[in-house]
């Protein structure tokens, strides 16, 4: 069976852009017969950019709710909190004492970073915690020690697949070659060529971080006044519209079929007003949207349900994968076995 694995920040409320991005591919991808999945909540993730207890905590109930609303089936998957397996950041250092600084120098996440504090005239790495430095290593312990094969991500993270294959390779080969074994699968990145990233209300990416996001599960009257926010330009009814230029439009792609796609395309052309771009896209969302949440709502009272499925989640990965593969590598590296 082909390993796929996919995680969600646990920085904020779920938005379109992660229902559109990984929430349904990934559920629609579960169903393969040949595919095991692994989904997580990232929340150790979220402690390099959230300094907030409580968002932490309510993002982690947010986002398990979201996955169990849009139809991950925690009897079929791995589904669990990347903080309850604490062999993830036993194995963040020993990959971090084979990872070469020099190749997390060049990681986008800290370069982009640096780039930022030196167009402000800062320090190189003023107010950058190691924790975003280092994010590539634990992101390679989430993926090496369930040796995932496929990991679905955007062109933006394809290099940090390639940090996870490099240091499993030197893994491998300081530690596996003398004892004639292979420790760790090489990953592969899976990327999705078709699915869209969602710009958000400002015309940024959307994002937790940019507090610019369409929460995937708002009440009807907020999505309704969200989607009326969306910036646009000032052409006014009856002007034609370029939809490849369209916030709008992208949000409508992502949700309609390609016949209706065509339609609305048309519509552009033929000037329909901004009002009726965005009454359609609102219409479009909620009716796919809708009984989704239903569901997301009925599972948020019920925390304690969700928090046992976490755990039960955690403590049957462990047991199965986690602990075996650590006692290994424990011994491979020279460090006692703690069993
Ligand atoms: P953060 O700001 O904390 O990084 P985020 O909302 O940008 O959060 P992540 O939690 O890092 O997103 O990503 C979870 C998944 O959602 C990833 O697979 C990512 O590709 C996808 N995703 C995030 N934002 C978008 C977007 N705007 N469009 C499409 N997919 C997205």
């Amino acid at each position: 069976k082909t390993r796929i694995l996919t995680g969600i920040t646990t920085s904020g409320t779920p938005h379109l852009g992660n229902y559109v991005g990984a929430v349904r591919p990934a559920v629609a991808a579960s169903k393969a017969p040949d595919v095991e999945s692994f989904y997580f909540l990232a929340d150790l993730h979220a402690l390099i950019k959230v300094q907030d207890p409580a968002r932490v905590q309510r993002s982690t109930l947010e986002i398990a709710a979201t996955w169990l609303a849009c139809g991950l089936d925690p009897g079929q998957v791995w589904f669990y909190r990347q903080s309850d397996v604490p062999e993830i950041t036993e194995l963040t250092w020993m990959l971090t004492c084979v990872a070469g600084k020099g190749i997390l120098n060049r990681a986008h996440a800290y370069k982009a970073a640096v780039d930022r504090n030196r167009a402000d005239g800062e320090d190189d790495d003023a107010g950058i915690n190691a924790g975003l430095f280092m994010y590539p290593v634990l992101m390679s312990a989430d993926i090496l020690l369930f040796n995932a094969d496929k990991v679905p991500v955007g062109r933006d993270q394809v290099q940090h697949i390639e940090m996870a294959r490099d240091f499993g390779q030197r893994f491998n080969h300081l530690y596996g070659e003398p004892a004639g074994k292979q420790y760790f699968r090489l990953p592969e990145a899976a990327i999705e060529e078709n699915v869209a990233t969602l710009p958000g209300l400002d015309g940024r990416k959307m994002s937790k971080s940019y507090d610019n996001t369409i929460p995937l599960f708002a009440p009807r009257a907020t999505l309704r006044k969200l989607i009326a926010s969306i910036v646009t330009d000032s052409r006014a009814p009856g002007e034609p519209k370029d939809a490849d230029d369209s916030n709008v439009f992208q949000l409508y792609q992502a949700f309609a079929s390609a016949d209706e796609t065509a339609a609305m395309r048309r519509e552009f052309e033929q000037g329909i007003g901004w009002g009726d771009a965005k009454q359609r896209l609102f219409e479009r969302i909620d009716s796919e949207v809708a009984p989704l949440r239903e569901r997301y709502e009925t599972l948020m009272a019920e925390p304690q349900k969700i928090e046992r499925l976490l755990r039960d989640g955690a403590q049957r990965l462990r047991e199965a994968h986690a602990q075996p593969l650590l006692r290994e590598l424990r011994a491979a590296v020279g460090l006692r076995d703690l069993s």
